[in-house]
């Protein structure tokens, strides 16, 4: 049983900003407390969506790389791109907190970021991915510098 406490719809968008938001909490089966975090890159409306291209590949990337995170590696449920191309959904067990996200994303970039070619895009071949001709290697290093400078100013 999926028990749900806020809906994505239920936020009237035009009110978010950019960064890091704890968005619900869902217990599966009574037992399991999953957090649903919002890492929102673009305030909706307030300028251009990331290009589907940047989307994928921070999709490839931070999906594995979060998931050799020391800290939040094993919390981790899924990572996935939001359809309106604003942001990303992060899902994790409830034993981390928005500052260890926060401090885990910011290592992950440190350790991955800048790339240079689509040799540094994890799974980004024929056999692992559904579509490995759509990548943007330098909107996607600015949008991730971009984001994390944002994360860093809300610590
Ligand atoms: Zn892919």
């Amino acid at each position: 049983m999926l028990e749900k406490v806020v809906s994505s719809f239920d936020v009237d968008h035009r009110t978010l900003s950019e960064g890091l938001y704890l968005r619900s909490t869902y217990t599966i089966n009574e037992q399991i407390k999953v957090l649903s975090w919002d890492l929102r890159f673009c305030a909706p409306m307030a300028r251009k969506p990331l290009s589907a291209g940047t989307v994928h590949t921070i999709e490839h990337l931070m999906a594995y790389y979060l998931r050799l995170d020391p800290v939040i590696g094993s919390a981790i449920v899924s990572f996935c791109p939001m359809g309106c191309q604003t942001g990303f959904y992060l899902s994790t067990t409830n034993n981390v907190t928005r500052e260890d996200i926060a401090a885990a994303l910011i290592r992950t970039f440190e350790k991955v970021f800048p790339i240079h070619t689509t040799e540094d895009i994890v799974g980004l071949n024929e056999i692992q991915c559904g579509n490995p001709y759509l990548y943007a290697i330098e909107e996607t290093n600015q949008a991730m510098e971009s984001y994390i400078k944002i994360l860093k100013e809300q610590l």
